[in-house]
């Protein structure tokens, strides 16, 4: 997404261009693949900026993200449902959601009241647009500053503690994409709802891989030139400067700048040979600070000839017994389900998607070890999801019709991402690291730029996009030229 980004604003404002892609589509994690009847779409939950008054939405105008697409608004973040069958929905209609709670916690109504509240706040504060405000902007989100820092302070589970009804104290950790522990802060999650409620955070009709290339066309349609199954090895340097790349096969091209919308690691220690880093960038990458596991780690596809069109699209589900899976168990799973309405399944078919945390080394260890072994614990894994949901859809585990696993090891092959991992926290300077990204340039280097989620450490397709905007936009100020977009 940087690089389509940083490729289609550099061709507005008037650079030669050539998009160099591993892969042999666009998208990177933006990415779906078609399985017969189904399409498995591995990123989009959420995309912010497909309200047309939010700023985010020019920049997807701008890039032809959305052009006439339809853009569908789930009635909810989430559904949590716990095993006897209680429920806590996470409408985007606050006032819906406070009644809801207080229905079934009176007894908690001021607590209820402190976190809507929250999130009421925060409608009217568009923050995944912060990168483009400007200074009338700026002073709306400062003046929900008490709330932003308030809720990034609290956690999810100290939030949590406020209430006393059992389920709403089981469900509310597990609010957001089912991302437990201590740290999660609940300021994501107000975030999440404000923005639902002002109309925000919608999906886009035939999801990721459409939206990708919908902007791979557009960066076509304004004379840019992209290469794919063209993986880069290396980043040409002579007397400090960047002067181009030199790919896998040995073949080089030349040029004034160059710009890695690639994963940070293999950009600052392959390409660079680590020549050019700083101790907050080797605090960031070495072994202590990166994580063995992490949230959305392995994902479970289910193409199931079953019509689930009137489900709650979002779920987490709750349980008792938990569940096996290779790698160790889960008392917890994160569904999507994906009917036709979604572009995604046949007439009467649906995509069910469920998500869990996964581990990079045990995977990757199998899958060098023995293919076949490796192959057949996804399979395992498929079949163990379908038999548990088959309890939450009597039938399902006898209507898969596909069935795929994507693991830590299959993003890295995919996209080259270091250990198949977003983005982490920043374990030094992390306030520094937040305001002026991580990588975006390497110190001692000159005509270099990195652009996207690991040069921000930040995830998120809009802010990726924002990225390789804002890079465009400081290229044009240095030349005194005005910035077209
Ligand atoms: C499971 C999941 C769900 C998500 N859900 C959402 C969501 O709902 N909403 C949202 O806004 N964000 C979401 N995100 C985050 C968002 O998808 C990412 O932050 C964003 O897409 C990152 O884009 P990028 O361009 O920075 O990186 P990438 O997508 O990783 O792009 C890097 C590109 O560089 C290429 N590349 C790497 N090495 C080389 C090389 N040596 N030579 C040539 N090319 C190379 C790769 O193939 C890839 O195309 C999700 C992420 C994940 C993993």
């Amino acid at each position: 997404m940087a690089g389509l980004a940083t490729g289609c604003y550099a061709r507005l404002n008037g650079y030669d261009t050539l998009l160099l892609e591993q892969h042999e589509r666009p998208g990177g994690v933006c990415a779906s693949w078609r399985r017969g009847d189904y399409i498995f779409d591995y990123c989009l939950h959420h995309l912010a900026g497909t309200d047309p008054a939010s700023p985010l939405h020019d920049v997807w105008q701008t890039l032809g993200a959305l052009d006439d697409t339809p853009i569908l608004n789930a009635e909810s973040l989430v559904r949590i449902e716990g095993p006897e069958g209680q429920a806590l929905e996470l409408y985007r209609d606050l006032d819906r959601l406070q009644a809801q709670i207080e229905a079934m916690a009176l007894q908690d109504r001021a607590a209820i009241r402190r976190y809507v509240d929250a999130a009421r706040s925060l409608v009217g504060a568009d923050i995944f647009s912060m990168g483009l405000a400007g200074p009338r902007e700026m002073l709306r989100l400062a003046t929900r500053l008490p709330t932003i820092i308030g809720s990034g302070r609290t956690s999810l589970k100290k939030l949590t503690e406020q209430f006393t009804e059992p389920f709403v104290r089981r469900a509310l950790p597990h609010a957001q994409y089912n991302i437990t522990g201590p740290e999660m802060p609940m300021l994501p999650n107000v975030m999440f709802l404000g923005a639902l409620q002002r109309g925000d955070l919608g999906w886009p009709y035939g999801g990721s891989g459409a939206m990708a290339q919908r902007i791979a066309d557009r960066y076509g349609e304004l004379g840019g030139e992209i290469a794919y199954g063209a993986p880069v090895r290396e980043i040409l340097v002579e007397g400090d400067r960047a002067r181009g790349v030199r790919m896998d096969d040995g073949t080089e091209h030349r040029a004034d700048l160059v710009v890695s919308a690639a994963d940070g690691h293999t950009t600052v220690y392959r390409m660079l040979a680590g020549r050019y880093t700083s101790p907050i960038i080797d605090d960031y990458y070495c072994f202590e600070a990166y994580p063995q596991e992490q949230a959305f780690g392995l994902t479970i596809y289910l193409g199931v000839n079953m019509d689930l069109a009137q489900e709650p699209r979002h779920l987490t589900l709750l349980y008792d017994e938990p569940l096996e899976l290779w790698g160790g168990q889960r008392d917890s799973l994160y569904v999507e389900t994906m009917a036709e309405d979604t572009g995604l399944a046949a007439p009467g078919k649906t995509v069910v998607k469920a998500v869990t945390t996964g581990a990079y080394d045990p995977w990757n260890e199998l899958r060098t070890d023995d293919l076949d072994a490796y192959r057949a614990a996804k399979a395992e894994v498929a079949q163990a999801v379908a038999q548990r949901l088959d309890q939450r859809w009597p039938g399902l585990a006898d209507h898969v019709e596909m069935h795929d696993v994507v693991t830590p090891v299959t993003v890295e092959r995919y996209t080259g991402s270091f250990h198949g991992f977003q983005p982490w926290s920043a374990p030094s300077a992390g306030m520094r690291v937040m305001m002026q990204g991580l990588t975006r340039t390497l110190p001692g280097l000159e005509g270099f730029y990195h652009v996207g989620q690991w040069a921000d450490a930040m995830i998120g397709l809009s802010n990726a996009a924002m990225s390789g905007r804002s890079l465009i936009r400081r290229l044009c100020r240095q030349e005194r030229r005005r910035f077209v977009e």
